[in-house]
């Protein structure tokens, strides 16, 4: 081959690869999804694919079952009388609900009267039924339910592709810590992107801001979760969730030189015929180039997401390298938007009032700020005037709140 068309060859491969690049730097997508849903497989008291519907008819792009400490795998039969019992004689019979939705073929009932039972479908039997129009994935994942010394210890691991033994631990922290390790043991082993999020610290008041600070091996927790039992607000003379994670970062930056927290907002999902813990309260909003579990578990691990209890972003440019956040939302009818801009300011971090205090109130649609030299960190919460059609507790408003964005010369390097 001559020379000059070696050169010339070597161009059009550059030129197209820049094209390559362009494209899949443009073809960045937003997906919803909930990280957190229980099921018949568990405490949960409709079937997976009942469940799947809701969350498929709701525009969501992926769930995960995270059922306690166990994969939708293998063969389980239940009691018939027992599904019923959990729906406390809400709504109409969940057999027949399912039988009506997915038809008498797709249902597999046996025996009679009091012993007739029905056979839970494996989430790899009930993947083609969903998955087949490619705008809806399943992860699989599952809630690791641990505690110590009677305080709970909950953590989702996504992308599992192996059940998981809750892992015991000499303290709080160590268990908290063991069962994150155990995640990341199992996706280094398979080498698959998975991810781990602390479930509802307050939930029993069992994980304090000091202890979700110090377990550094911890990067994801709740920011919100549906469930009105975990106590999202805090009391009197405890912080509720904003707040922890404002408390943990802030010890997390100023004391032990470490990266910060990343919120997720998730339903907890158990009750699907009315009750208290309904579906539909908080989901994720991830950006990614794919609808792909590998894809959506390393963009939500580079912080490329927000949690969200209503409020959406037209667009979100977040980046950590200048310091800056910038975004529309997406306005509803009639609805007013209310920006805080939380953070710590430099040598403040040891007075109480004003560790997560509010830097800036930005009103209306468009909001952009940036780092000052004297902050360790900033985040924003979006807060609309509308109320919350599925509130998980009084008075609620759609909200949603960006990952922060900190100085980064404050880390020690690893
Ligand atoms: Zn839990
Ligand atoms: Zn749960």
């Amino acid at each position: 081959m001559k020379l000059e068309k070696q050169l010339l060859l070597f161009l059009l491969s550059v030129f197209y690869l820049n094209i390559l690049t362009a494209n899949s730097a443009e073809k960045q997508l937003w997906f919803k999804g909930n990280t957190h849903t229980h099921s018949l497989w568990s405490d949960g008291n409709d079937f997976p694919e009942m469940i799947a519907k809701f969350y498929k008819d709701n525009s969501y792009h992926f769930l995960v079952l995270s059922d306690h400490n166990v994969l939708s795998r293998g063969e389980k039969w239940m009691n018939v009388g027992a599904i019923e019992k959990r729906r406390r004689t809400l709504g109409v019979a969940t057999l027949k609900k399912y039988i009506s939705t997915f038809g008498q073929d797709w249902v597999e009932v046996r025996g009679e009267d009091k012993k007739q039972e029905v056979r839970l479908k494996t989430l790899k039997e009930i993947r083609p039924k969903f998955e087949r129009g490619g705008d809806f994935i399943f992860i699989e994942g599952e809630e690791i339910t641990n505690s110590f010394g009677g305080s709970p210890v909950h953590t989702n691991g996504m992308n599992l592709k192996e059940r998981i033994v809750p892992k015991k631990g000499t303290s709080l922290r160590d268990t908290m810590r063991n069962n994150i390790i155990a995640v990341r043991e199992q996706s280094l082993r398979l080498k698959k992107p998975m991810l781990s999020h602390l479930n509802h610290p307050n939930f029993g008041w069992s994980i304090t801001a000091k202890d979700l600070a110090h377990v550094l091996e911890e990067k994801f927790f709740e920011v919100y979760n549906g469930h009105p039992g975990i106590n999202h607000l805090g009391d009197a003379k405890r912080p509720g969730d904003e707040k922890i994670w404002d408390i943990a970062n802030t010890i997390r930056l100023a004391t032990l030189k470490s990266d910060p927290l990343f919120g997720i907002s998730s339903d907890d999902s158990h009750n699907y015929h009315g009750g208290d813990v309904k579906p539909g309260r908080g989901w994720v909003m991830v950006q990614a180039s794919s609808l792909e579990e590998d894809s959506i578990v390393k963009s939500m691990d580079s912080g490329n997401f927000y949690g969200s209890s209503g409020v959406h972003f037209k667009n979100l440019l977040r980046d950590q390298k200048k310091g800056t956040l910038e975004f529309e939302i997406e306005a509803g009818a009639g609805a007013e938007y209310v920006t805080k801009i939380i953070g710590t300011r430099k040598g403040n971090e040891n007075k109480p009032d004003l560790v997560g205090e509010t830097l800036a109130t930005i009103k209306g649609k468009k909001v952009k700020y940036k780092l000052m030299d004297n902050e360790w960190y900033f985040r924003a919460t979006v807060t609309s005037s509308t109320n919350h059609p599925l509130p998980s507790f009084n008075g609620q408003k759609e909200q949603a709140w960006t990952q922060p964005i900190w100085d980064s010369s404050a880390i020690r390097k690893k």
